[in-house]
């Protein structure tokens, strides 16, 4: 028997079409050929477990075999086989035409057609010069049929020799696909996309080291040995064996913080595995580690449109036929079913971490630093998460004990409530730099927060959004005292002659490139003389800005620095007395030129009173300079809040060494 015919579909440029618009993803063509010889396997098992084969079933291992040198690919199985009619049908005319179908329907979204499904046996050609399916049905008294093509629309039936029950596919590779003739290559396709399918699937032997070199034992090399633990019940699971799947996974990974398995059938069809990777910082982010599946066959890592955004930064494998991959991926956002599977799966994700945070908070707070980039993530970029976040969130505070949100308001409302009825809540974003004011927050009684994590900036302006009646402040954002305003202070009553003098005295001694707001207070006579602050807003939206997010204004302004001189300390008393002593009082300025003036005589009144102004200005300047206790108060408070560098370092320490011995040398006279 030998027949030639030509396979039934109107499209005959199928195969171009194959060839080239899968080009990019053809490797999938092994899982397509290996997932049918599984298929067939499994419709075997079925047929001897229902009595309607009473044979011996036999090794039931899907075998792949490759000649290097030939460029020949083989996939054998002892599957149900087929017969010649069933060759015609299922080979020439159904799956041929179904894939002239789905080719002619989503043209114009080639990109899209990768990883779909259906083109299932053909995908074979986008490989291969040459196909042959050698096949011999289970059914009594079939006879072996050959099936064969060259990659164009003709193809030939014949007689096969094989006398074993089942199909064997061997693909002629083509010159363009030579990479597929490798041993190690194959091995990588093998493991990433058949790591779990339900039957063995054997690729050479297993090795071993003898003399000097790997040798080939007797041993069948099964790929498949990872169980894909996801399709079981959770109640027959244990956390061992979680972690065994993840460490199987990802095997040079941390053992995950903690796993969500999830399971559901309606509305639609979902299981899978979720871990909580230790994210350190932004640097260790890696997104794309979400495996999905499709029963157990490998589609994609990129799982980015079907869940949400912050979830991308999990660990583990989602398993779904519900998710359409017959569509652009920018289509996938807008379907339903994906919509339903990342609502469902963002809502797991708030359950189990609500679970922990009720029964195992312990458990919470010994992993939450490095749980936290991840959920204040989520809660800035997906709103139902941070309404459910919002229960079982931790605040960390400087001195390392952790609140809920809830637990830290009835903490700090006491205290820290403000004239104005708004509850403040005071953070450091770095412990050593900030000790200073953290200490003098401490001092007076009040908790301060630990926000140290990357994107806490965002995270703050979220918490006052979101907090009722609260107001966030870096313990460095004003004086101890005025952090928190109790009632309505009285500030120094200065002129403004005497204001513009303070602000210029001090502005004389502080470094140049920032900018400086000078505002006299009273903070008590036992209090700083100075106090250097940030504004906080200011501050925020810089540190924003530095992290993206279109607030790039606030990233190229110079540094801006509130300096609060404490008029009631007898030191900044002394030093102002002083400039007030030794600098005239500036006095009347000389008169504006009349209205009617020319302009030769305007431009020269107006330099006449900025000649007097100037020189005011500068022996106020000079004084400050030369006056050491104002230099040294200046630079103790620059000192305190990092700032005091290079030159103006080692000119203070000189300073301060010379202030020490003249104190101690006079008091030993
Ligand atoms: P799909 O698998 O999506 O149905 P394919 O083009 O991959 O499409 O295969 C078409 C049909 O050919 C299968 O449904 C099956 O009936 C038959 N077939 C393919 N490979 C084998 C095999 N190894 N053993 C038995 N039948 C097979």
């Amino acid at each position: 028997m030998a027949e030639n015919g030509k396979i039934g579909v109107t499209t005959e440029d199928i195969f171009p079409v194959i060839k080239q618009f899968l080009y990019s993803d053809r490797e999938i063509f092994l899982r397509e050929i290996v997932a049918n010889a599984v298929d067939a396997t499994q419709k075997m098992k079925a047929l001897a477990s229902a009595g309607d084969f009473k044979g011996e079933l036999g090794d039931m291992s899907v075998r792949i075999e490759l000649d290097e040198k030939e460029k020949v690919l083989k996939v054998t199985d002892r599957g149900i086989g087929m017969t010649e009619e069933e060759v015609d049908k299922y080979i020439n005319q159904i799956a041929f035409s179904s894939a002239g179908e789905f080719l002619a329907k989503y043209k114009d979204q080639i990109s899209s057609i990768i990883g779909h499904f259906g083109l299932g046996f053909y995908s074979a050609f986008m490989v291969s010069k040459k196909v042959t399916i050698d096949t011999l049905s289970w059914k009594e008294g079939s006879k072996a049929v050959r099936w064969s093509c060259e990659g164009d629309p003709e193809y030939k039936i014949e007689d096969s020799d094989k006398a074993d029950r089942g199909t064997t596919i061997t693909m002629y590779l083509s010159d363009d696909a030579s990479e597929y003739a490798s041993k190690s290559k194959i091995e990588e396709l093998l493991g990433k996309y058949c790591k779990f399918m339900p039957v063995p699937v054997v690729f050479g032997k297993e090795q071993e080291w003898k003399d000097g070199k790997y040798v080939d034992t007797d041993k069948d090399h099964v790929i498949n040995t990872i169980e894909p633990i996801w399709t079981k019940a959770p109640a027959d699971l244990k956390d061992e064996d979680y972690m065994k799947f993840y460490r199987a996974l990802y095997p040079t990974k941390e053992d995950p913080l903690f796993y969500i398995h999830l399971n559901v059938d309606y509305p639609f069809t979902l299981t899978g595995i979720l871990y909580f990777p230790k994210i350190k910082d932004r640097m260790a982010i890696e997104k794309n580690n979400i495996q999905l599946y499709c029963n157990k066959m490998f589609v994609t890592d990129h799982v980015d449109n079907i869940v949400p955004d912050f979830l991308t930064l999990l660990h583990g494998v989602i398993d779904s036929p519900d998710i359409p991959l017959n569509v652009s991926r920018s289509y996938l956002q807008s379907d339903s079913n994906v919509k339903k599977i990342s609502t469902y799966i963002t809502k797991k994700v708030a359950d189990r971490l609500e679970d922990i945070f009720k029964t195992d908070r312990k458990a919470l707070e010994e992993k939450w630093d490095n749980l936290k980039l991840f959920i204040e993530y989520g809660m800035l970029s997906d709103e139902k998460f941070q309404e459910r976040a919002m229960n079982f969130a931790l605040m960390k505070d400087t001195e390392g004990k952790y609140y809920s949100f809830e637990e830290y308001r009835k903490l700090i409302e006491p205290s820290q409530t403000d004239k104005d009825k708004k509850v403040v809540y005071l953070y450091a974003t770095d412990k050593d730099a900030q000790y200073q004011f953290i200490e003098a927050a401490k001092n007076k009684g009040y908790n301060v927060l630990l926000m140290d994590c990357e994107i806490d900036a965002h995270y703050v302006n979220l918490l006052e959004q979101k907090l009722k009646d609260a107001r966030f402040a870096r313990v460095d954002s004003d004086s101890v005292d005025n952090l928190i305003q109790k009632e309505e202070k009285i500030k120094p009553e200065l002129s403004k002659e005497d204001a513009e003098d303070l602000s210029t005295m001090f502005k004389a001694v502080l470094p140049a490139g920032n900018d400086y707001v000078v505002s006299a207070d009273n903070l008590g006579e036992g209090g700083e003389p100075i106090v250097i602050t940030q504004n906080e807003f200011l501050r925020r939206y810089r540190d924003m800005s530095a992290l993206g997010g279109g607030l790039n204004f606030y990233g190229e302004m110079p540094e801006a620095y509130n300096i609060i001189v404490n008029m009631e300390n007898p030191m900044v008393a002394k030093i102002f007395s002083g400039e007030k002593e030794s600098v005239k009082p500036q006095g009347e300025l000389p008169p504006e030129a009349a209205k009617e003036a020319s302009e030769e005589e305007k431009k020269k009144a107006s330099e006449a009173r900025q000649a007097v102004i100037d020189a005011h200005k500068g022996e106020v300047e000079a004084y400050a300079k030369s006056n050491e206790m104002l230099r040294q108060l200046a630079d103790i408070a620059l000192l305190g809040k990092g700032l005091l560098k290079g030159k103006a370092l080692s000119d203070f320490i000189a300073r301060s060494q010379k202030v020490v011995s003249d104190a101690y040398m006079k008091a030993s006279e």
